[in-house]
């Protein structure tokens, strides 16, 4: 299990993540929907220290830190179990698609170029690219870049794999790709954090929902819950312009 505790995050007087607390069993694929500024992006990035928080604490299986007193080690540590997959992809333009995943398991797992090699043709075969496996990133689909960010991550067999918007910058017909590649993980038990703005996704994908408004989860339920009956005006509201 996942524990987060009490994340509060302030930039320079704007408090934009307010003490958020959150539980997460192996397998959930928890999605955080809400407003452009809402704190979401930031939330994801306060997880694994790519944006410190201010206080709060993660637990993940027997790592337990406090971000308030996060040493080297713990970022070190905290980043091998997290993966983040990122809405502009993030991929290295000069290492081609197989030296993307490879990259990785050899400098943070420091496995052997040959078994490193191995991992990264299964994981990129798990998402369709067997036959794209030598190219560079700007001879790649938008679509096809994005499945090589997610095998990149899922390569690490991360214990959370965080996702923030991941489909957002592509072609509307190259969505589809993508969105089976992140079902096919949920499937497989992957836990995940999952920002996005696509609601019939969201739908389909989650088995937890929260709705974040400055800041605050002000509601969190299954998507049964949280799209049918939302508690909250503010989610109705929320839900009703982009539902
Ligand atoms: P979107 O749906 O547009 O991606 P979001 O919910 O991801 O929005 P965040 O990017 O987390 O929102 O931003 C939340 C708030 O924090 C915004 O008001 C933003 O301007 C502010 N913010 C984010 N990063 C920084 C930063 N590095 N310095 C100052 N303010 C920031
Ligand atoms: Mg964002």
């Amino acid at each position: 299990m996942i524990k987060i505790t009490n994340i509060s995050k302030t930039f320079s007087g704007n408090q934009v993540l307010n003490d958020i607390s959150l539980e997460i069993e192996e397998g959930d694929v928890v999605a955080l929907i809400g407003a452009s500024g809402a704190g979401k992006s930031t939330f994801l990035r306060a997880l694994n220290d790519l944006e410190r928080p201010d206080s709060g604490q993660i637990e993940i299986d027997d790592l337990k830190i406090d971000y308030s007193t996060i040493t080297k080690q713990e970022v070190l540590e905290l980043r091998r179990k997290t993966g983040m997959v990122f809405q502009q992809f993030n991929l290295f333009e000069r290492r081609t698609a197989l030296e993307n995943v490879m990259e990785g398991l050899i400098q943070v797992k420091k496995l052997s170029k040959a078994q490193a090699k191995e991992i990264a043709e299964a994981e990129l075969d798990k998402v369709g690219l067997t036959d794209r496996k030598d190219y560079y990133p700007k001879f790649l689909s938008g679509g096809q870049k994005q499945r090589v960010g997610i095998a990149r991550a899922l390569a690490m067999q991360p214990k959370l794999l965080l996702l923030d918007e991941p489909t957002s910058a592509l072609d509307p017909e190259l969505v589809g790709e993508v969105q089976e590649v992140i079902l096919n993980a949920a499937q497989n038990k992957q836990t995940m954090v999952l920002v996005s703005h696509e609601m019939d996704f969201v739908y389909n994908v989650a088995t937890k929902v929260l709705f974040l408004e400055q800041g605050k989860i002000i509601e969190a339920g299954t998507p049964q819950e949280v799209f049918y009956s939302p508690k909250n005006p503010r989610t109705r509201e929320f839900l009703s312009r982009h539902v």
